[in-house]
């Protein structure tokens, strides 16, 4: 096949001596709320069944619990709960019997959600919400016990193997590092001590499995906590647990209370895996390295430069199941990327909601939403090629309905075009490539620079009318909103409208935020240099302190014009913001001095510049530009006068509703629609 040539070292196999690999892509963990739902199990077990049809060499599953106190909900430790994950290892297998499938073992230590929780020394996590009980002796052995007895477990339901999750902050991390670790017996003090429950840990587990079975350990290679792990201490620990029996080594970078974003957007693709490629050096195991690998030819860069053995790719599975069969055919344009936005799966885990995918609705959804071969072919008219309406032509058309779709603009994807020129969402446009190419693919009626009007598509006597035409920003009713300084979000972000040394920015939005970015940004982005995004973050890839990050400085240059980000609430700017990567734009616009605002009153705009009321006061902002981002309303015209024609349409994406608009919710709907037409 082309694409196995384009990537020889992704799809050579790997040997383990009592097993073989048949590739060197792994989906790597992902919690996503099946685990604990009701009927959870048989839709785990489709979800995982088609990411291994879809070309993957081994599979981890998201975090089950040796016991009670270690989690939130999904154990596995009884026999009867053996048969629920039967129902995975089976599908797996039957869907390819040369995928491997290996269990995450996952005790939440101090991050438990509950309040049996337990850790090395009662320390509280400033992220969790119990504090946990400090484990006696007796306490200890019955950890150690649980880890073996459910890895054994994982091998009774047919299970490959075990990940044993040893970072993040969860139990076996928080006994390595002092400031979790305040005991004074044989598992805490010196650096011996603390590494020895991690260690018993693999010990007892292999003992419990045998050689022949699959042991990972998950390792934090860089905690990115000040005053975290060493290097040589990760060094230490690497090579005892491999002593102990693990059969493959993880890299993982982060502890889930770092201030250091590791996996969003924002992050360049592949930052980290030279420090997984330093560990390489030092261990015989194979490691797996992760985050940001997104595409294929990132994957075997990875792998050629020997950063590692096998790539991690957790999420760009989520979004495309056939990513790995994609590349191995030479498809690589049609693998729908992931842009590691976070809106569709951790922002959903940490609301308790079932994860789902922004560009893959399907994603842990599906025996839900399937897009069965359409018992009827209809000619469907769709206007506008924003998301919403691309994805409702990729899926009706993909079901075999003849699809015409309309946009007045000169190229596809809506809003989706304003999104990639924000500094930190390039990624936006590997979605319009995505969309583009399977436009192209399913012989899609494209009509570009068509304001189609009701008149026209009366005349075209389709079957279906399908109304995507989203959103008019909305234009607050202040005094002097028609002053030469305002402009709106779509000038100043298409480059239309440039604005000077002082910015007053109305409306703390999504798009607020992006304008803020974009206007207080200058050079390279981190999210395209790992370099700018050491520097900004503060994290030292060559000399690795402790945590990566101890003592180091973040370096953000400052904005070199005046930026006011305002909002009428009286809520801390930016609350709204994705629960995973909101901190990191607060954070970053804090840096380069923009100046945030809340409990603001737009009163009017002159020559003088914004006047506002603030804490009862009025100030005058003498500023250069006022940009409008107070949000938007839908964009009916087009529709109004299609029913005042008698015709029937359907309205999808900010056409339907624009409060609390995002593309995840655009593409959602428009997919459940035309899976049902
Ligand atoms: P739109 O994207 O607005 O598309 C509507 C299309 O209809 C346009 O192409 C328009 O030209 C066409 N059209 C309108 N009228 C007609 C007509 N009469 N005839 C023909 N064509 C017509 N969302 C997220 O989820 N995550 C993000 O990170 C994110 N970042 C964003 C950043 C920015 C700067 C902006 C502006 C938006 C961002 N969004 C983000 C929001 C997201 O882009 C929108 O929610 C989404 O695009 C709405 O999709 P839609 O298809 O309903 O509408
Ligand atoms: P938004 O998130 O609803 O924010 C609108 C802002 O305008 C708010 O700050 C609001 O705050 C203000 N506002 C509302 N009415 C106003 C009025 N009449 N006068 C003055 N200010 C007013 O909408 P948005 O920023 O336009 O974003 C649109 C959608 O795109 C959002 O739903 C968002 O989720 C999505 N998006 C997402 C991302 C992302 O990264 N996930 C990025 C960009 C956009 P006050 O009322 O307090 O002033
Ligand atoms: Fe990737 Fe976003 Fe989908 Fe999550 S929701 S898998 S980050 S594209």
């Amino acid at each position: 096949m082309p694409g196995r040539a384009r990537y020889p070292e992704l799809f050579s196999p790997l040997d383990l001596g009592f097993t073989r690999l048949k590739n060197r892509a792994l989906m790597g963990s992902m919690h996503t709320g099946l685990e604990e739902a009701e009927g959870g199990f048989p839709r785990l077990a489709s979800y995982f069944a088609e990411r291994a049809r879809g070309g993957v060499g081994m599979i981890v599953t998201g975090g089950i619990s040796p016991n009670a106190e270690g989690g939130f909900g999904a154990k596995l430790s009884t026999v009867e709960e053996v048969a629920e994950h039967k129902l995975i290892t089976d599908a797996v297998h039957g869907a390819d019997a040369e995928v491997k499938i290996c269990m995450q073992i996952l005790h939440c230590g101090p991050l438990a959600y509950n309040e049996q929780a337990v850790s090395p020394s009662g320390v509280k996590s400033r992220i969790a919400p119990h504090t946990p009980h400090e484990l006696d002796a007796e306490g200890i052995q019955k950890q150690l016990d649980d880890f073996a007895l459910c890895a054994q477990r994982a091998q009774e339901a047919g299970y490959d193997g075990v990940e044993i999750i040893g970072s993040g902050g969860y139990l076996l991390s928080t006994f390595l590092v002092e400031k979790t670790n305040l005991r004074t017996d044989e598992w805490g003090g010196s650096y011996e001590n603390r590494m020895r429950f991690p260690i018993e840990t693999v010990r007892r587990v292999r003992q419990a499995v045998g050689p022949d079975f699959i042991v990972i350990f998950r390792i934090a290679a860089m905690d990115m906590l000040q005053g975290g792990m060493s290097w040589d201490e990760v060094v230490l620990l690497a090579k005892e647990i491999e002593k102990a029996g693990a059969s493959i080594i993880s890299t993982h970078f982060t502890w889930h209370e770092s201030a250091v974003p590791t996996i969003a957007t924002m992050v360049p693709r592949a930052a980290f895996t030279s420090v997984t490629g330093r560990l390489r050096k030092e261990l015989t195991v194979p490691l797996i390295t992760s985050n940001r690998i997104n595409m294929p030819e990132v994957a075997e860069t990875v792998l050629a430069r020997g950063d590692a053995d096998i790539v991690s790719m957790a999420r760009p599975m989520l979004a495309d199941p056939d990513l790995v069969q994609k590349a191995a055919e030479g498809r690589e344009d049609e693998i729908n990327t992931c842009i590691a936005c976070n809106q569709g799966c951790l922002d959903h885990t940490f609301a308790g909601k079932e994860v789902t995918c922004l560009v893959n609705p399907r994603a842990c959804h599906e025996t839900l939403l399937t897009y069965e071969p359409a018992a009827q072919t209809k000619s469907i008219a769709v206007v506008g090629a924003g998301p919403a309406g691309l994805a409702y032509a990729d899926v009706a058309s993909g079901r075999g309905h003849q699809v015409t779709l309309f946009d007045a603009a000169a190229e596809i994807g809506g809003q989706l075009n304003l999104a990639k020129r924000i500094p930190g969402k390039e990624e936006f446009h590997e979605t319009l490539r995505y969309f583009a190419r399977i436009m192209e693919l399913r012989g899609v009626d494209l009509r570009l620079n068509t304001r189609v009007t009701a008149a026209e598509l009366k005349a075209g006597d389709f079957d279906e009318i399908v109304v995507a035409t989203g959103i008019e920003p909305r234009v607050p009713d202040i005094e002097g909103i028609d002053h030469e300084k305002v402009s709106g979000y779509i000038d100043v972000i298409s480059g239309r409208k440039p604005v000077g040394q002082s910015v007053a920015i109305a409306g703390a939005g999504g798009i607020g935020f992006d304008v803020a970015e974009l206007v207080s940004h200058a050079g390279v982005s981190g999210s395209l240099d790992v370099d700018v995004f050491a520097r900004e973050w503060g994290i030292d890839f060559a000399n690795h302190p402790r945590g990566g990050v101890t003592g180091v400085e973040p370096m953000v240059a400052a904005a070199d014009r005046t930026v006011y980000l305002m909002q009428r609430k009286d809520t801390p700017v930016g609350r709204g913001l994705g629960k995973t990567t909101g901190w990191t734009h607060r954070l970053t616009l804090g840096r380069r001095g923009v100046k945030m605002m809340n409990g603001v009153e737009y009163l009017k705009v002159d020559d003088a510049g914004l006047h506002i009321r603030i804490g009862g006061e009025v100030e005058v902002l003498d500023v250069d530009n006022v940009i409008v981002c107070a949000g938007q309303t839908p964009s009916r015209r087009l529709y109004d006068e299609l029913v005042e024609l008698g015709l029937e349409a359907s309205l999808i994406g900010g056409a339907f509703d624009a409060s609390a608009l995002d593309a995840k919710r655009a593409i959602n709907q428009a997919c459940h629609l035309a899976a049902a037409v």
